[in-house]
């Protein structure tokens, strides 16, 4: 892959990550309760659409310090039977919300550190979960875990839940670096986690690795990717780190000066990007890798590939509804977060209503724009018939503005045109983020300042 550090010196700027359109920052608390109940109704009356559930489970034990999420650093165990307490509240409050008809075709414990609670406690919600809603016989069931947090009886207690997806948190297994983001832990603990869950019969393993952090060099970021490799999991997501102290104070822990310089990160990229699809990966989206006949890998080629607030997805045409303190829904017309202080999300729970702090409506424009963001994201290509005929407008002529802003991308080799369509060439992949910028009317608007794109 031939990329000019030139054009990550022009392209690094600030930019979302389109895990959502519009983002999180232009949600407004002007969308409360009385909206989000009347989508929820609205959205109940077609009673075979499928869901996805999502649970928040905020708690660790310790601050990795590069971390993004919405978490609660204790050391007090006994917090999370409270909390679980108010989850099953508020899992009965979206219960009779739904129609008992609609299937659950996923389910994601994120957070934090869902490992945090206990193996009684993980089969405490999941029983609760499964008398709660119905599931679909091929649903996917995802746990995020940390191998520092976790034990067998963890793992076996999700088995028994049903839980066939892992996600396990890696980063980088340089000790240095380790130490100075604040999360050690070594290849061998990783290795006998994965042992257990090769073991309890899991379909799939992801590992989340993060390039970007301190003292990390494209040589010792190499040697990590070689201990993955023997690791051999199904799917692996490396994240650019997204350094925000403005928005999360405690990466001011994290040294500036030990950041690898944009040029160092590129060359990690490439190693990434030329180590893994060398070794039988297919490179997904903007930031995952999965085997070849995994079924994102057969997605990304049959253009179904989604993308939401847990990264990458097959499953389309799904409503998300999401519990636990700050989590985010997503419906067709709306995004609904739940307060992210816990003490308001108690009492919202206590009085019995949903514990909605802020959200947005959709307008056609936004779902017509969120539709071609995300096909950007997912697919590397914009066909402007298909585009024109899935969102009922004259492609060319809705988007006559903003593709006059894709000239410099053009000259710059990040994309070609054709008469029908955008393809985003292999050094263009890098830059999505910044070509899909070019479709959001609200990045003007935005006093957001984002992570850097690259
Ligand atoms: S374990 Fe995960 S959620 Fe918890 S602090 Fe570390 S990165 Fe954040």
């Amino acid at each position: 892959m031939q990329v000019d550090l030139n054009l990550i010196k022009k392209y690094n700027k600030p930019g979302p990550r389109y895990t959502s359109y519009p983002t999180v920052p232009h949600f407004s608390e002007s969308v409360g309760i009385n909206e989000w109940e009347e989508q929820i109704r609205l959205n109940n009356q077609v009673n075979n659409r499928d869901l996805s559930l999502y649970f928040h489970l905020p708690f660790c034990p310790s601050l990795c310090w590069f971390c993004g999420c919405t978490v609660v650093i204790t050391k007090r165990q006994d917090r999370t039977v409270e909390y679980l307490d108010y989850l099953f509240t508020e899992i009965d409050l979206i219960k009779k919300r739904l129609h008992p008809n609609r299937k659950v075709v996923q389910l994601h414990f994120g957070g934090g550190t869902p490992t945090y609670l206990s193996p009684d406690q993980i089969l405490g919600l999941g029983e609760k979960i499964h008398r709660s809603f119905t599931f679909a016989h091929d649903s996917e069931l995802g746990c995020e875990m940390d191998p520092r947090e976790i034990t067998k009886e963890h793992i076996n207690a999700l088995r028994e839940m049903g839980f066939n997806r892992a996600s396990m948190g890696v980063q980088d297994f340089k000790p240095a670096v380790q130490k100075a983001v604040n999360r050690i832990h070594s290849k061998e603990m990783v290795k006998e986690v994965v042992d257990w869950i090769r073991e309890a019969g899991f379909q799939s393993l992801n590992l989340d690795l993060i390039y970007g952090l301190p003292l990390q060099t494209p040589r010792s970021f190499e040697k990590t990717l070689q201990d993955i490799l023997e690791i051999n999991p199904d799917r692996l997501a490396i994240f650019n780190y997204a350094h925000v102290p403005w928005m999360k104070p405690h990466q001011k822990l994290i040294k500036e000066s030990e950041l690898p310089s944009p040029g160092e990160k590129l060359d990690i990229l490439k190693i990434v990007i030329e180590t893994l699809t060398s070794s039988g990966y297919v490179y997904i989206g903007m930031d995952h890798f999965a085997k070849e006949n995994d079924e994102l890998a057969i997605a990304q080629q049959e253009k179904s590939l989604q993308r939401n607030f847990q990264g990458y997805s097959t499953k389309s045409g799904v409503d998300i509804y999401a519990m636990g303190m700050s989590s985010i829904s997503q419906l067709d017309f709306i995004y609904a977060q739940n307060f992210k202080d816990l003490p308001t999300y108690y009492n919202r729970i206590e009085k019995g209503v949903l514990p909605i702090e802020k959200g947005f409506i959709m307008s056609e424009d936004d779902i017509t724009r969120r539709n071609v963001i995300m096909r950007l994201m997912c697919d590397m290509e914009l066909d402007y018939n298909v585009m024109s005929s899935q969102l009922g407008i004259d492609f060319r002529s809705y988007f006559k503005s903003d593709l006059t802003k894709l000239d410099e991308f053009e000259t710059d080799g990040l994309l070609v045109r054709s008469q029908d369509k955008i393809t985003i060439t292999e050094e263009g992949r890098l830059f999505v983020r910044n070509i899909s910028m070019t479709f959001d009317a609200y990045l003007d608007k935005s006093q957001t300042r984002y992570s850097k794109t690259v």
